[in-house]
């Protein structure tokens, strides 16, 4: 560089935002006349020039203190005329120098210029190296991030070890700001020079990176967009190709088989201007998809088809007989109900309600129905069912709309005139999203159903020709309007006995066949089914006996099936835990001695009868009562009434008067897990408390029932069919219930009348007497004094034969 000062006397060219810098060559292009003359002159003088940049660019004639304090003494090497009056011009930087003073300012600026030398420093610093270094690495990281018509050859650059060099060649060829460039200019100190441009440079360099990151995502984005539209453009094009005559057919199409239907004026008017709505969509979109499976729906409906029904009674019991075994109650009301059905075809609204325990063939009976009538069968389950719209179906307008579950069977089978069968009405719910039990009883009612109308389809539809049977475990919880319009038909437990029977005569050859046996391969002995009931299964109906009886065909099967198995499999009471396992209930064994405070009594719930545990213990204490197992309300009141009897009965039973301060009484009722409530467990309360607290002993092969009052008698209890069932199962011989309940004898089973002797009770006294043996009571028994209750009762007598 130039180290010696000069001075002398130069055109000046005021420059707007561009700095140029000694030992660089650069062009640029100039307007103003004054610039252009100044240019002009010097292009004839000695071609020297000094360029110095304006401080405000907005100045258009600028003196002397609007120019920077340093500029750049240039050689021009080339001025070139372009049109429009403007000169572009190559120069090249040779040294710094700063403005003395001003020798003209017209027809263009001129003044005495002073070279500026660069300061000293020293060449061997590290300080020096290290920033030459980092200029390499940032002008390398410029080049690629640069524009293009910003690179420079870095081969320049790596030829210089000159600091000051270097920071006006980074300065002069990369894109810092213009009063960056100029702070550059103004720094004498080459060392210094290079720390500034670096830092401005690697400042630079961050705002390219991040530039191009923006740059990168908006591209991403906008390319994405592209993809997008053009491939749906492609999707219309092909769809318009694919359908453009298909349409009219559509619509045609669809037109013919809405008139085909023949319905009513005001529902084909609605179907038609859905298929006007469904003409005006764009094929594809979801609009149309909705309307078109609205109209396929409907059309699919059974409007008009039937199947021929059968009222023929000699058939009718035939196919019930032949599809199940016993039920002769159940059969011959139905019987009654297909003989009006007869002789009133018309007659319309008859509901059938099949109520029992799980498995005794509520559904598969109306099933038979179905068979007998010649009707297609519909099945809806309500278990569970808590919307109304599950019956009646959501209005088209919610997404995912569907008919309900009463129009969707009645497509499903295709018949208008079907058997619908609504499995298990009393599991039915209602809570805020409406009752469906309403919906339901539109369905049913003979008034209201011929024009019902499903949320979805909108049109009604006649259902007044369907047949409804609805099966259910209990009344209890029917909704009452429900009930009311039922005809209600009650099916029981089965004995063992039955159960063999239903066994081998229905569900064993069903099996058999079920697993591709037959009888050459397969023999189960009866007493292999019998202990199939009493040790596999515990319930009133027959489902989990058919299901073990499955077990024992698959296992046969795979037996003979094996390499090298056996022929023929024969299955007997002696093998039968090679096919089921270990046996799982043993049968009920009375205890060995006449237990103190521990009573058997019987329950009724919805999946039939069972025996109740009753547990007393009596212990020194204060007067506390303490129940335990899972008690409702009813049922500890009922232990209340009977401790109010015993009270007032303590002198006749020997018991300390004051025994309900003295001591604590305990009532537990096993399997406490087991929710329980009813009054009907008050004889049997009392009973233990009475033999705990006196001591006598319980008669073991005993089971009662019965409801007690404070004062001692003895009030009628439900179910009784299922709980004398229970107590046979359970290998207990008298049975001690109501009075009230003797009229219900007759309805009990044969084979439980037979095999139980009944004692039926009108007051606590008589169960007492008939349940504890007082003469084996510790201490003086014989002063007991109760009634004596005859074992057999007048009203039963026979029974026991
Ligand atoms: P539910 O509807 O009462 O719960 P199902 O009708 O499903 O019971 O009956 C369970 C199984 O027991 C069915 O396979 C049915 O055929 C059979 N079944 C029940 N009772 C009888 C019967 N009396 N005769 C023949 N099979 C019966």
């Amino acid at each position: 560089m130039n180290e010696i000062i000069l001075s002398e006397t130069l055109p000046i060219l005021a420059l707007r935002g561009i700095t140029v810098f000694p030992g660089m060559v650069s062009h640029f292009d100039v307007g103003r006349t004054k610039s252009i003359r100044a240019l002009e002159d010097a292009m004839a003088g000695n071609q020297e020039i000094f360029l110095i940049m304006q401080r405000d660019i907005a100045v258009a004639d600028p003196g002397l203190k609007d120019l920077c304090k340093v500029g750049t003494a240039a050689r021009i090497k080339q001025l070139l005329k372009l049109p429009g009056d403007v000169v572009r011009v190559l120069v090249e930087g040779v040294f710094r120098g700063q403005i003395l003073s001003l020798t003209q300012t017209e027809p263009y600026l001129a003044g005495q210029v002073e070279s500026l030398p660069d300061q000293k420093y020293s060449k061997d610093g590290a300080a020096c190296a290290a920033q030459i270094r980092l200029s390499y690495q940032l002008y390398e990281r410029f080049s690629e991030l640069a524009p293009k018509q910003m690179q420079e050859s870095l081969l320049r650059l790596s030829n210089s070890d000159d600091p000051g060099y270097i920071a006006d060649f980074i300065a002069q060829n990369s894109t810092i700001h213009f009063n960056d460039k100029q702070k550059v200019l103004e720094q004498l100190h080459p060392v210094r020079r290079l720390t500034l441009a670096n830092r401005l440079l690697s400042q630079e360099n961050e705002v390219l990176q991040m530039e191009a990151d923006l740059q990168e995502k908006v591209h991403e984005s906008m390319n994405k967009g592209q993809r997008d539209y053009y491939l749906r453009e492609q999707l219309k094009a092909i769809q318009s190709e694919l359908e453009g005559e298909e349409e009219l057919s559509e619509q045609e199409n669809y037109e013919k088989r809405i008139r085909a239907l023949h319905l009513s004026e005001e529902s084909q008017d609605k179907l038609l201007k859905e298929l006007s709505r469904l003409v005006k969509q764009p094929s594809g979109s979801s609009e149309a998809a909705l309307i078109r499976s609205y109209l396929d729906t409907v059309l699919e409906l059974p409007w008009n088809k039937t199947t021929k029904e059968r009222v023929d009674l000699e058939s009718a019991r035939r196919i019930l007989d032949k599809e199940h075994y016993g039920l002769e109650k159940v059969k011959e009301r139905i019987l009654e109900i297909l003989a009006v059905k007869k002789l009133a075809p018309d007659m319309k609204g008859q509901i059938i309600c099949l109520v029992g325990p799980p498995g005794v063939g509520k559904t598969s009976i109306a099933i038979s129905i179905a068979h007998c009538l010649n009707r297609k069968l519909a099945r809806i389950s309500l278990g569970g069912v808590h919307d109304e719209a599950d019956i009646r179906g959501h209005r088209k307008t919610y997404i995912g709309a569907m008919p309900g579950r009463v129009m969707d069977a009645v497509r499903n089978c295709g018949s208008r005139n079907a058997l619908i069968l609504f499995d298990e009405v009393d599991k039915m719910g209602a809570d805020y999203r409406g009752d469906p039990s309403a919906a339901l009883l539109e369905v049913l009612d003979a008034e209201q159903n011929n024009a019902f109308r499903d949320h979805y389809l909108e049109i009604p539809f006649d259902l007044s020709d369907c047949l409804f049977i609805t099966t259910a475990n209990t009344t209890d919880t029917i909704p009452r309007p429900l009930l009311d319009r039922m005809e209600v038909i009650e099916l029981g437990s089965y004995t063992d006995e039955e159960k063999l029977h239903i066994a081998r005569e229905h569900l064993l050859p069903k099996q058999m066949k079920k697993h591709g046996l037959n009888a050459l391969k397969l023999r189960i002995s009866d007493d292999a089914i019998r202990e199939t009931i009493t040790c596999y299964t515990r319930e009133s109906g027959v489902r989990n006996l058919e299901r073990e009886l499955a077990t024992i065909c698959r296992r046969a099967a795979a037996k003979l099936v094996a390499k090298g198995g056996p022929k023929r499999v024969q299955v007997t009471g002696a093998n039968l835990e090679d096919f089921l396992g270990v046996r799982r209930f043993l049968p009920d064994s009375i205890p060995d001695q006449d237990p103190v405070g521990l009573v058997t009594g019987l329950a009724w719930t919805q999946v039939g009868g069972e025996t109740l545990e009753v547990e007393c213990n009596v212990m020194e204490g204060n007067g506390k009562l303490e129940l335990t197992g899972n008690l409702g309300n009813v049922m500890k009141e009922s232990v209340q009434a009977a401790m109010s009897y015993i009270r007032s009965r303590a002198d006749k039973l020997q018991i300390p008067a004051d025994f309900y301060k003295t001591k604590d009484i305990h009532v537990h009722f096993p399997e406490g897990a087991v929710p329980k409530d009813g009054p009907s467990a008050g004889v049997t309360v009392c009973t233990a408390i009475v033999s705990a607290l006196t001591g006598a002993p319980v008669r073991r092969d005993v089971a009662m029932t019965g409801e007690i009052s404070i004062r001692g008698r003895v009030l009628a209890i439900g179910g009784l069919k299922e709980k004398t069932m229970a107590a046979l199962r359970h290998g207990v011989h008298t049975v001690i219930i109501p009075k009230e309940n003797e009229r219900d004898l007759p309805e009990i089973d044969q084979t439980v009348r037979r095999a139980l002797n009944f004692i039926p009770v009108s007051t606590a006294d008589e169960v007492l007497s008939a349940a504890l043996d007082f003469s084996r009571r510790p201490g003086r028994a014989e002063e007991v004094i109760l009634p004596n209750v005859p074992e057999q009762n007048a009203g039963c007598a026979g029974l026991r034969q």
